[in-house]
């Protein structure tokens, strides 16, 4: 469970109503059961349940189980797609261990308005089932162009051109994404929507410095697939 009290030994961390619900209703949790906890800076912790209510309880920190880890500086920049898509992505973003998601509105993406809090609530749900220690940030809906623009360019651009696939040029542009000598140092993949790239995008990012091109295949895929692809071949280049 995600917290954001202090975390340590003989702690004890009030939880809410929402929290109890799952616990006490959704879990079957009473009294005396044992519950872990995570806040994003002091690892997991194994904590007992002391008190609990319908509209809230205490769960009272024993022993660490887990030191605090972070995720590599890895973002994920995708465009969203529908909303079930949408939450598949962050889920498994979530899941292969990005730092940062920042949904962007690009020429052909369709969906104007997005959730934050909604997909901040998933990522938050995602981290606490997997087991990581981490709740990634889901930035505001930004446009593709304005985030580009404010680019620093040391942080490198991994970008997903499906245009790669329809040329036939799968292994050699996917070649791009392993073609970086250290594992060290900021990275971003960048994932388009479901009608691709615009031509002034493509020649925007083909300009840029911290862009690296990358192919993940010869086939199109769709969105949602496509990011977790290119985060699992960045994860087997980089990863911890
Ligand atoms: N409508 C586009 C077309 O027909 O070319 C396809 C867009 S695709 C469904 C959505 C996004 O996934 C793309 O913008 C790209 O970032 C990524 N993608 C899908 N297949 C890819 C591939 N083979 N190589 C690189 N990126 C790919």
């Amino acid at each position: 469970l995600f917290v954001s009290a202090p975390l340590s030994e003989g702690q004890p961390v009030e939880i809410g109503r929402d929290d109890a619900h799952y616990l006490f209703g959704v879990m079957r949790q009473g009294a005396g059961g044992r519950v872990t906890l995570f806040n994003g800076r002091d690892g997991a912790w194994e904590a007992e349940i002391t008190q609990a209510g319908k509209r809230g309880g205490v769960l009272t920190c024993r022993a660490q189980t887990a030191p605090q880890w972070d995720p590599p500086d890895l973002w994920l920049l995708f465009a969203p797609v529908k909303k079930a898509r949408t939450d598949f992505i962050v889920e498994k973003a979530v899941e292969m261990g990005v730092r940062r998601l920042v949904p962007v509105a690009t020429e052909f993406t369709n969906s104007e308005r997005l959730r934050q809090d909604r997909l901040q609530a998933h990522a938050k749900e995602a981290a606490e089932q997997c087991g990581a220690v981490f709740v990634p940030e889901v930035a505001e809906l930004q446009k593709l162009s304005r985030v580009l623009d404010d680019w620093d360019d040391a942080r490198r651009l991994i970008f997903c051109d499906e245009a790669t696939a329809r040329a036939g040029e799968g292994s050699s542009a996917r070649a791009g994404l392993f073609a970086e000598a250290g594992g060290t140092g900021p990275w971003a993949v960048l994932i388009g929507p479901e009608g691709g790239f615009s031509e002034g995008e493509r020649a925007r990012l083909y300009g840029m410095a911290a862009a690296h091109v990358a192919s993940l295949g010869p086939r199109i895929l769709r969105a949602d697939t496509a990011a977790v692809a290119a985060l699992t071949l960045w994860q087997m280049r980089f990863g911890d």
